[in-house]
């Protein structure tokens, strides 16, 4: 299924990745067997990019994570990440055990620092660079990052390393675009929009915003507002999505994100709904 669906490169040296992949955050408070369904039903649209974190439901998110590709780990880019506190040079290593224990893999595609934290950059790098070698990790990369800290890390690093920079994006919060943006594209990071429906506060159908996704969608046999607003988010190279979903059916729909596709009229009328804004003070978190 996998090669049916458009894919990008993933940073600079990445993997082929699909532009639209699945969220798994406060899964563990939803319907068990209905998550590891919607993840299965996801995954054979297309949606293989699958994002977790240790800290989801402290661990639990990645057992239902397990569960849901048991028997298919090779379909599936398996992203994790490391809490800021764990992210010594040794606790990135520990970290990762455990995680790749409670997901009942071998290895992760990607994984990331979940956010900036106090350890010194100098040490999470040199853990992720340490499972890289070991082939625990195929990369890795950073989460919540403005552009001081990717300066930091691309400077410890170097050029080529740095996988991905996962941010708040979505139609009503587009901070991202003034630097975070132009800095990924500049260096070869790609760019993963997290919350990509504003974390459960999609723009109201009766509001001006909502009536534009809508009128749009309706151009489209069969699209909606949410496929609309999926394929905005990455209108450009570089960039991915990771709606989450627990219902089978949201899962589905969300992938047929990938049969649309925009016009420069259309961008520009979604742009105009929802303006970019002024560029934020500090990168905008969820
Ligand atoms: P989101 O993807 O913006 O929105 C999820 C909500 O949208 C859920 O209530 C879901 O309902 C609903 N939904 C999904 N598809 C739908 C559809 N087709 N029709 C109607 N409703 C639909 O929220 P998110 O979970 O905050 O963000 C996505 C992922 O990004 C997270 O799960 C996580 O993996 C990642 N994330 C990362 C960070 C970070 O710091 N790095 C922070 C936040 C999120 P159901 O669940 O009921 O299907």
């Amino acid at each position: 299924m996998l090669g049916s669906m458009e894919t990008r490169a993933f940073g600079a040296n990445g993997a082929a990745v699909p532009a639209f992949g699945q969220g798994t955050w406060r899964m563990e408070a939803d319907d068990r067997a209905g998550c590891v369904a919607a993840l299965q039903r996801g995954l054979d649209a297309g949606l293989t990019h699958v994002d977790t974190a240790e800290m989801y439901g402290s661990g639990e998110v990645e057992e239902i994570v397990a569960e849901a590709i048991e028997g298919r780990r090779d379909e599936v880019f398996l992203v994790s990440k490391v809490l800021p506190n764990h992210a010594t040079r040794s606790g990135v290593e520990r970290a990762a055990e455990a995680s790749l224990r409670r997901l009942r893999t071998d290895r992760l595609d990607c994984y990331l620092l979940h956010w900036p934290g106090a350890h010194p950059l100098e040490e999470t790098i040199a853990g992720f660079e340490a499972l890289r070698a070991a082939g625990k990790v195929r990369s890795w990369g950073v989460s919540n990052f403005d552009v001081g800290e990717l300066d930091r890390a691309l400077g410890i690093a170097g050029p080529g390393r740095i996988a991905c920079n996962q941010v708040l994006y979505h139609l009503e919060e587009r901070g991202i675009e003034h630097r975070v943006a132009p800095w990924c594209r500049a260096h070869g990071v790609a760019l993963v929009a997290y919350s990509p429906f504003g974390a459960g506060a999609f723009p109201a159908a009766r509001s001006a915003g909502g009536q534009v996704l809508a009128r749009i969608a309706a151009a489209h046999e069969g699209a909606t507002p949410r496929q609309v607003a999926l394929r905005f988010l990455v209108r450009a190279e570089g960039t991915f999505a990771i709606p989450k979903a627990a219902r089978a059916e949201h899962a589905a729909d969300n992938a047929r994100a990938f049969a649309l596709r925009l016009d420069a009229a259309e961008i520009d009328e979604i742009d105009r709904a929802f303006p970019r804004g002024k560029a934020p003070r500090r990168l905008p978190v969820v």
